[in-house]
C-alpha cells in the first residue's frame, strides 16, 4: 500500500509542478511520519523515500535510533522548547521550527558542542493563529538578520502552515503569500542559497496547491501512511 500511495503522491506532485512549468526535480517530499511504527517507516525507505518528518521529540528519540543505518533524513517538524533544543540538535538533520532567537542560539550552542552543521528553516505564522508558533511574517527578515548575526546556522528557507481548511483552494492565498515573502528575503540575501531558497508548506490536503504557489519541499503524512490514531494531534503543539 505504501508503494502505491508514494508513487501516487510523486506522480501528483509532478502533475503540480508541470502545471506552474516548473521543474519536479527541485520538489522534495517530507514523509511526515509521526504516531507511524518503524515498521511502516522502513518500508516506504524500501521504496525510495528517505526524508522523514517528526513533531514530538520523546517519539523521535526512540524510532530514530531503531531506523539507524538506513541513511535516512530526519527533519524536525514539531514545536521547540530551548531545553529540549539539545536533544533535538543531536537527533536531526534539519530543524524546520525555528520562530525566536533564542531556539536558533540553543540549536546553534549544542551543534557546536558535537561538532555538528545543523541547518535549519524558520517557521513563518502566516495565518496569525494565536495557537499556532512561528514568527510573524513582518518580524521575518529581523529574525533572519538576528539569526545570521548571532549563530552559524545555515538558514535555508521558510516553513509555514496556513489555517487548516479541508478546501485546498483555502490555502492558495496563504502559500502566494509566503512565497512572496520568501522571495523578497531571498533578494536581500538572507538565506544560506539566495538562488533557491527552501519553501516548506502543503499537507496531504494540500500540497499540489502549495507546489503550484511554489513550495520546494512538501510535508506529506495521512496520505502516505493512512490517517493517524483517533486523538493524535494533526497539528505539532508543544509537548
Ligand atoms: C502532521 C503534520 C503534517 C502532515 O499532515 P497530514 O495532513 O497528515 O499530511 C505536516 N506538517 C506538520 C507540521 C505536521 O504537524
Amino acid at each position: 500500500m505504501i508503494r502505491e500511495q508514494l508513487a501516487r503522491i510523486q506522480d501528483n506532485m509532478a502533475r503540480a509542478a508541470q502545471r506552474s512549468g516548473r521543474d519536479p526535480k527541485e520538489i522534495s517530499l517530507l514523509a511526515v511520519s509521526k504516531t507511524v511504527p518503524v515498521e511502516e517507516i522502513a518500508k516506504a525507505r524500501d521504496c525510495g523515500q528517505f526524508l522523514f518528518g517528526e513533531n514530538y521529540l520523546q517519539e523521535a528519540a526512540t524510532k530514530i535510533p531503531l531506523l539507524a543505518n538506513n541513511n535516512i533524513q530526519w527533519h524536525c517538524i514539531g514545536h521547540l522548547q530551548s531545553n529540549k533544543a539539545a536533544r533535538a540538535a543531536e537527533l536531526f538533520a534539519v530543524v524546520q521550527t525555528v520562530d525566536r532567537l533564542k531556539i536558533a542560539q540553543a540549536l546553534d550552542r549544542h551543534t557546536k558542542i558535537i561538532g555538528k552543521t545543523l541547518p535549519v528553516l524558520v517557521q513563518v505564522n502566516i495565518g496569525r493563529e494565536k495557537q499556532k508558533s512561528g514568527v510573524l511574517p513582518e518580524q521575518a527578515k529581523k529574525l533572519l538578520r538576528e539569526i545570521r548575526k548571532q549563530t552559524d546556522l545555515p538558514v535555508l528557507g521558510l516553513m509555514v502552515m496556513p489555517p487548516y481548511d479541508p478546501n485546498p483552494e483555502a490555502s492558495r492565498p496563504y502559500f502566494r503569500e509566503i512565497a512572496e515573502l520568501t522571495r523578497l528575503l531571498a533578494d536581500q540575501q538572507l538565506f544560506e542559497n539566495n538562488e533557491r531558497p527552501v519553501l516548506s508548506m502543503g499537507l496531504s490536503h494540500d500540497y499540489e496547491v502549495a507546489i503550484e504557489e511554489g513550495a520546494t519541499m512538501v510535508r506529506v503524512g495521512t496520505a502516505l501512511f493512512g490517517s493517524r490514531p483517533a486523538g493524535a494531534p494533526t497539528i505539532s503543539y508543544p509537548e
